[in-house]
């Protein structure tokens, strides 16, 4: 199995079987996110305590890459601290609309790494890159996130 097709099987699955797919009881962290461009809506839930995400769901509807994103988002998020949140929203920033990407930086981003593909298709790269910027926006105040 090459890359490609380990890449895409795994946005498949996470599509079809969204993960952590769900509210988040308060207290909690919250935020809208709309991509107009492809009708993407997400709703991203956060639970920090500490100084740390405990809990990371979402729910909302759209296009197979937005959800898989999200879906793979909050497997991530869960025990890292905030800043670490931010640090990896820029990694992925990095990673969808960079120049080329590092090996080494796929690697250490594990599953995240099936999103680096997007980056041929720049209509699909905020389809990608949406619930990144939402729970941006829920750690810094829960503003709604509109990609346009
Ligand atoms: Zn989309």
């Amino acid at each position: 199995m090459d890359l490609k097709n380990l890449y895409r099987d795994v946005i498949v699955d996470h599509n079809r079987s969204p993960r952590n797919f769900r509210q988040i009881e308060p207290p909690r962290r919250e935020a809208d996110g709309f991509n107009p461009l492809c009708g993407d809506k997400l709703h991203v839930y956060l639970r920090v305590s500490d100084d740390r995400i405990e809990d990371a769901a979402f729910e909302g509807s759209g296009c197979a890459i937005s959800v898989a994103s999200a879906s793979m988002m909050t497997e991530f998020l869960k025990g890292k601290t905030e800043a670490e949140a931010l640090d990896l929203f820029e990694r992925m920033h990095e990673l969808l609309t960079g120049e080329e990407a590092d090996l080494n930086e796929l690697a250490s981003l594990g599953k995240l790494a099936a999103l680096s593909g997007v980056r041929q298709y720049p209509s699909r790269v905020k389809c990608a890159s949406l619930c990144w910027h939402t729970m941006k926006s829920a750690l810094s105040g829960g503003d709604a996130v509109s990609t346009e």
